[in-house]
Parts: structure tokens; C-alpha cells; sequence
């Protein structure tokens, strides 16, 4: 396990505190790299006050504009959520989770995102993940603290530094690298843009058919060969339709 190949990343975070707290739990637990998408107050002395001895991780923290840039370059990405969602996506508990992190951070950028205090993360931001982590509560209350929730996470990921044997990579004599987020999403683009050209995809009634894909494809994992491939069918699928249209082939 890498841990450096780790990353946490915060999205619309709402109180600085929470921020610091963030701070606190990784340096405690040997993470560093702190991803923040559009903080609401940062840098903030209240930040300051709760990081406590890793005022280094928050000057380290790379601040974004959109949640695209702080993941762009990861291989795999964990969603963290209190509740369920409409679209059942592959779950695992933090400790499950980490595990998965682990062995994937040996060769990958890993990204963990959490949300914001009020909402969670949106829908939309949790099609974009490989993983969902669900950290075990009370029935009564499933909804921990933002900081808490980091804490639980690093921590598992933590215990397994000293963990005898990491489960064996089933893909590690593989012959291509795992596609990065960015080009994942520019294949969605892909796909949905030759989708709607097919009338396969009705834009006014999409219903759930993207995310179905985005399921499918995230549960597989392509590698950019295969993303390669893929798009070339698409690229000439969309020729096709439009020889067709134009009255041709
Ligand atoms: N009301 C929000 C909860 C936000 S809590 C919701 O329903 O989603 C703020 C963040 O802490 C969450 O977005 C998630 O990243 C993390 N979090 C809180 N409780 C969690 C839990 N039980 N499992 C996993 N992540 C949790």
C-alpha cells in the first residue's frame, strides 16, 4: 500500500472547522494529500485551530474549482455516503473499502470523496465512483460528523500498514493502465452523444440509462486500451448514423 497514492478529498465543505478536523485525522493516521473542491471558507482560522499540529497538511491542500480537477488523474475513486441511494451502486463498508483502497494504491492515484455537511454528495458526484463506502451506524442515526467520517476511513486504511498479507492482486501483471477519471468521463460524452444520435437514448426522456453504463463500465474497470477501442466503435458508429441520415450508405 501506498498511502501517498491516497487521496482525500472534500467537496463544498461547509465549516472550516470541519476542515482542520479533516486535518487532524489524517496527519494522525500518516495521510498528507487533502483535496478541496470549492470550500465555502478556506484558508480560516478555525481551520487552523482544529488541524492543531498539521497546520502542514493545510498548507499542502490543493484547493479546486470543480470536483473534475481534484480527480482528473485518479484510477479509483470511493464514494463516502450516510444513506442509500436510487441506483444501488457496488458497496462496501470502510473497512471492506479500504482494503480494495490499499491494493489499488500500490500502482494508482485513489481518491476518497466526502461530502457536504448538509446534503452528502450529489447523486452526479457519486456515478463518478468506482465504490461507494458506507460506514456501519445505529439505525437511529447514520450521519457522522465530516471529520469523524475521514477518521474512520484513514483509520482502517491505517490498521492495514500492519496488516500481514494484502489480498493478491488479480491484475498485476496487467498489460495497459487502468483508464484515468478524465478519460472516463470524456468517454460517457462519447457514449451518450452516439447513443442519442442512434435514437437509442431519448434526451428529453433519459431516464437512468446513463447511469446504468456508468455502473456498468465503473464495475468493470476499463483499461485505457479497451477505453481506446471503445471509442473507435463509437467514432464510427456516429459516421454510419450520419452517412445514413444523409441519405447515403
Ligand atoms: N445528510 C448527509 C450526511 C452528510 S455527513 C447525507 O445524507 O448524505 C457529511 C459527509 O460525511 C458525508 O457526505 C460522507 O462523506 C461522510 N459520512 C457521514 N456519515 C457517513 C457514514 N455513515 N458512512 C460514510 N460516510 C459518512
Amino acid at each position: 500500500m501506498q498511502l501517498d497514492n491516497i487521496r482525500i478529498v472534500l467537496v463544498n465543505t461547509s465549516h472550516p472547522g470541519n476542515i482542520g478536523g479533516v486535518a487532524r485525522a489524517m496527519k494522525n493516521m500518516g495521510l498528507r494529500r487533502l483535496y478541496l473542491v470549492e470550500p465555502r471558507q478556506f484558508p480560516d482560522e478555525q481551520a487552523q485551530w482544529r488541524a492543531a499540529s498539521a497546520a502542514d497538511i493545510l498548507e499542502g491542500a490543493v484547493v479546486t474549482a470543480s470536483l473534475a480537477e481534484a480527480i482528473d488523474d485518479c484510477q479509483f475513486v470511493v464514494g463516502t455516503s450516510a444513506r442509500e441511494r436510487r441506483i444501488p451502486w457496488p458497496l462496501l463498508d470502510a473497512r471492506q473499502c479500504a482494503a480494495r483502497m490499499a491494493v489499488h494504491s500500490a500502482r494508482e492515484q485513489v481518491a476518497v470523496l466526502f461530502g457536504r455537511e448538509d446534503r452528502g454528495l450529489t447523486n452526479e458526484e457519486l456515478k463518478r465512483c468506482n465504490l461507494h463506502l458506507h460506514i456501519p451506524t445505529s439505525a437511529d442515526y447514520s450521519s457522522l460528523n465530516l471529520a469523524m467520517a475521514v477518521q474512520v476511513v484513514c483509520y482502517e486504511l491505517r490498521m492495514l500498514l500492519d496488516a500481514p498479507a494484502l489480498p493478491a492482486r488479480d491484475d498485476a501483471q496487467w498489460d495497459a493502465p487502468f483508464a484515468s477519471q478524465q478519460n472516463m468521463e470524456r468517454f460517457y460524452v462519447h457514449l451518450e452523444e452516439t447513443l442519442v444520435d442512434l435514437e437509442f437514448l431519448d434526451p428529453a426522456a433519459p431516464r437512468q440509462l446513463m447511469a446504468r453504463l456508468r455502473r456498468l463500465y465503473s464495475r468493470v474497470r476499463l483499461d485505457e486500451m479497451e477505453l481506446n477501442i471503445l471509442r473507435g466503435i463509437l467514432t464510427e458508429t456516429r459516421k454510419w448514423v450520419g452517412r445514413a441520415r444523409g441519405g447515403g450508405a
